[in-house]
């Protein structure tokens, strides 16, 4: 029998590499796709990864419950994955409200819908690393104290928790990946890795003569999305939900990061790299290490692809896009 897949955020960088794993996998794929006058291009990455006609692409926000309780009704998913949110930390200063609205209670209509109409279905909630925040421990697991950071974070703690509480009150199959950074060419440019990439292209191609950053002594924990969304799926094909931390175990600074960008492009760092106080943030997150051991260990799945092929691959697509 074919499985069916409902994502929310499926117009998101890992939507897509997810609606794409699970086409592979033969699942029927419908997403939530957020209205716009601008519809030709919220597709976008979609089109990118030659899959935007095989998904079924649905109406609806994760704030408008009646919406959510009609559309899962009719899709009668196996599995649904909550990736909508709204993702960007500093936007998170300005836009707070919102984001607790979509990031933390979109969650929970989600969830709702669910208890409503398929509580038998699996549900995976895309939790986030930026929950532990001020570290409380040199490497993060599943068991590490969470100290949130800005209103993103703290958004995504309430989701983190209320897919745990619903679990344990409903007997749910609610998995939450507490997941770090990941990236591709396909992440939003608001991130720095593309920041990154995209102005190193840029500068390479004569188009612009300086990249601007904030803190680059801060350190991440950086994946390639391609491989988290397997993590993903892995943890909803499990007999028993659970949670787990998605990472690679090597932690790099914003300028170890750069460096290894513009030295693949053959840009001189030094000439074109400004430091701009303005985009640092009101709160840092210093450095996230994620210890992926349980996941190996339950799921069988460890990142495959290193910082640098990962860097070298949007480094080219960028520059690529740009040409
Ligand atoms: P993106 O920002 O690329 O995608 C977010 C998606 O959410 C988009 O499809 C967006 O739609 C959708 N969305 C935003 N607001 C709403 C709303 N009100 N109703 C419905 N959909 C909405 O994020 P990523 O793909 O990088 O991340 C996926 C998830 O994983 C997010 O929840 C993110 O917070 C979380 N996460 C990501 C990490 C990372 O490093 N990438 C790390 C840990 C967690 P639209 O296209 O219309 O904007
Ligand atoms: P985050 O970990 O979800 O906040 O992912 P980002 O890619 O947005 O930021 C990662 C780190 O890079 C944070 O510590 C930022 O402060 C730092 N950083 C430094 N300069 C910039 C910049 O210009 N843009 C962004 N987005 N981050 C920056």
């Amino acid at each position: 029998m074919t499985k069916r897949a409902f994502i929310t955020g499926v117009t998101g960088q890992d939507g897509a590499y997810l609606a794409q794993f699970l086409l592979e996998k033969g699942y029927e794929v419908s997403g939530l796709v957020r209205r716009s006058s601008t519809a030709e291009v919220n597709d976008v990455r979609l089109k990118w990864l030659g899959i935007a006609g095989h998904i079924q692409l649905i109406d609806g926000d994760l704030l408008d419950l009646s919406g959510l309780i009609r559309t899962i009704r009719e899709v009668r998913p196996d599995e649904v994955y909550n990736l909508g949110a709204q993702s960007f930390v500093r936007s998170s200063w300005q836009q707070p409200l919102l984001t607790g609205q979509v990031t933390a209670l979109g969650v929970t209509n989600v969830l709702e819908a669910m208890r409503l109409t398929c509580p038998e279905a699996r549900f995976y909630q895309a939790s986030s690393s930026e929950m532990y925040g001020l570290i409380q421990e040199d490497m993060q697991t599943e068991t590490t104290p969470f100290y949130p950071r800005s209103p993103y974070a703290v958004a995504k703690l309430y989701g983190h928790w209320i897919t745990v509480n619903y679990r344990e009150s409903f007997g749910m199959h609610a998995s939450s990946g507490i997941l770090f950074n990941h990236e591709s060419p396909l992440r939003g440019i608001e991130f720095v890795t593309r920041k990154v990439t995209d102005g190193v292209a840029r500068i390479k191609l004569g188009l612009a003569k300086e990249l601007r950053l904030g803190n680059i002594d801060a350190k991440r924990d950086w994946g390639h999305s391609r491989d988290y969304v397997e993590a993903m799926w892995l943890m909803l094909q499990q007999e028993v939900a659970d949670d787990y931390v998605i990472a690679t175990g090597r932690t790099t600074t914003v300028r170890e990061m750069c460096e290894i960008a513009f030295q693949h492009a053959g840009v001189s760092i030094d000439e074109h790299l400004v430091i701009d106080p303005e985009l640092f943030r009101p709160a840092e997150v210093d450095v996230l290490l994620g210890d992926p051991s349980k996941a190996k260990a339950k799921l069988g799945w460890e990142a495959k692809t290193t910082l640098e092929d990962m860097i070298f691959e949007m480094v080219d697509a960028d520059i690529r896009r740009l040409s």
